[in-house]
């Protein structure tokens, strides 16, 4: 299930909405406006964070 990051045009509150149907209409969580922007998914993720440099966690997988 996708979470997509709104931002609130009404009063720039910026949240998480878990799309659970497709008709899912989300709503600003703050002031309940219906009119909002659909951000990147990304902005919601943790950065910075991640070091590894491929698919191997350790670095010693034979695949990796
Ligand atoms: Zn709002």
């Amino acid at each position: 299930m996708p979470i997509y990051v709104y931002k609130c045009e009404e009063c720039g509150e910026v949240f998480e909405h878990l799309i659970i149907r497709s008709t899912d209409k989300p709503k600003c969580s703050k002031c309940g406006s219906e009119n909002l922007k659909k951000l990147p998914t990304t902005f919601g993720v943790k950065m910075g964070s991640s070091s590894s440099t491929g698919s191997c966690p350790t670095g010693t997988c034979p695949l990796g």
